[in-house]
């Protein structure tokens, strides 16, 4: 399969060529030349298939004639080493819980699959090893870290702004050992981000050393999250509720919702997508207004939805060509304060005792507000709540217990290299490593 760039003036890309740049040459995201649809014969029988069975064919469709089935199949299976189940909150709406995985959240699926796909390649290649550099302001490094932790020929470096994280984020990334590092800037997010951007543009370090980025725009991270939707779809079918279905995503860089879109493209019966956005709602009014604004980003408590120019917009446009006709047809847009969440939250755990974070809350408040008559929701939650604890835990006015996996990470041990916000420092720290 090929790939261009949305901007269509860089050359189009094999896989691996796409996978080790990340973002084309002209700074456009790459697209896959073209999307298959899945037999009639996959959707009839597909609630009798495993997650991972699923999982397998979606990722044949995209990745088939790029890596051999068995390798393939292999990276599918170790990527989805738990469940995501769609568990009933009320009436018509449905949890899909994405955060079963290692660091609680749905960016295990694309961290996962990103490290063990770019390993294969690596080790076909017989390249050295490869330098994953990552700027961080929370979850991102966590799932990076973890997904690309024990990968042979692979060493990752977070870089994440001192004292800006929440001590379960940072113990996440600087407990880990082995082929991760982290590295703590003193400095904000957007210095993490400069020194990282620095560091590709540098001649002599890349010559030193072989820089790659793991960032949520790149398509191994992207298209496995494809798989979950289908899955979704599999377990409302069991149910006898997929006939009309309606996904509601909480979204903020639009990567997930995107690849929902293209399982919609491969024929999943979808009836149409919800995009709920926090107070950063940039889509919402380019759905109302055709006007695509983008601002920068305010500080909410759905904090991962943050963003004021959605990287994927680029590929949804794509996708439709350009129509914002096209595009509110499919898709319809909600958006929420911090004062709605807080309630959203609070009124959900009192009436149905399922405590939803404050990303998934917007998921399911857009669902709860907007479903016709004959229809069924499922929203995706994308964190665990306890993962937001002090946030969850002043809404419902009790402690949330923590999850087993959390509580491991808290127990370990922090480890991480000072470093100034001087390129000049992090150079001289890598050209030694
Ligand atoms: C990253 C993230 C989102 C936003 O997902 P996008 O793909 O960027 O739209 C939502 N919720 C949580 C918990 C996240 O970590």
């Amino acid at each position: 399969m090929k790939y261009y760039s949305t901007n269509r003036q860089a050359p189009d890309a094999t896989l691996e060529e796409a996978v080790v740049r990340g973002l084309a040459g002209d700074k456009g995201l790459y697209m896959p030349r073209s999307i298959k649809p899945l037999p009639a014969s996959f959707y009839e029988h597909i609630e009798q298939l495993s997650f991972q069975e699923i999982a397998y064919q979606v990722a044949e469709a995209f990745f088939g004639e790029d890596v051999p089935a068995e390798t393939l199949k292999q990276i599918v299976y170790d990527t989805l080493s738990f469940d995501v189940p769609a568990v009933q909150v009320k009436d018509h709406i449905y949890s899909l819980e994405l955060f079963h995985g290692p660091t609680l959240a749905f960016k295990d699926v694309g961290g996962r699959f990103m490290a063990r796909l770019l390993g294969y390649f690596i080790r076909k290649e017989g390249k050295k090893q490869v330098n994953v550099l990552v700027a961080t302001s929370g979850d991102t490094g966590s799932a990076v870290a973890n997904g690309f932790l024990g990968v042979e020929g692979i060493h990752v470096f977070v870089l994440y702004p001192k004292g800006k994280v929440s001590e379960i984020q940072e113990k996440q990334f600087t407990t880990l050992g082995k082929n991760i590092t982290a590295i703590e800037v003193d400095g904000t997010f957007d210095d993490c981000q400069a020194l990282v951007k620095s560091a590709f543009m540098d001649k002599e370090l890349n010559e030193h050393m072989l820089l790659t980025s793991a960032n949520s725009i790149n398509v191994a991270r992207f298209l496995p999250q494809a798989f979950y939707y289908f899955y979704a779809y599999a377990q409302m079918k069991k149910l006898g509720k997929a006939d009309r279905l309606v996904i509601c995503v909480p979204s903020g860089n639009f990567g997930n919702i995107t690849a929902g879109l293209f399982g919609k493209r491969m024929g999943l019966p979808v009836e149409r997508f919800i995009a709920a956005n926090n107070r950063n709602d940039i889509f919402y009014q380019y759905l109302k207004t055709g006007k695509y604004s983008p601002r920068p980003s305010v500080a909410t408590i759905a904090n991962a939805m943050d963003v004021g120019d959605p990287s994927n917009f680029a590929r949804i446009l794509d996708l439709y060509a350009g129509s914002h006709e096209a595009i509110a047809a499919e898709i319809s847009g909600e958006t929420y304060t911090d004062e709605e969440i807080r309630q959203t939250v609070q009124q959900t755990y009192e009436e149905t005792g399922y405590l939803l974070d404050p990303h998934g809350a917007c998921g399911y408040r857009a669902l709860a507000e907007n479903l016709q008559p004959g229809e069924t929701g499922v929203f995706l939650e994308t964190a665990h709540p306890a993962k937001f604890l002090q946030t969850v835990e002043s809404i419902i006015g009790k402690e949330v217990k923590i999850p087993e996996k959390l509580q491991a990470f808290m127990r370990g041990e922090k480890q991480s290299v000072p470093m100034s916000k001087e390129f000049a420092d992090f150079k001289e720290y890598l050209l030694n490593y």
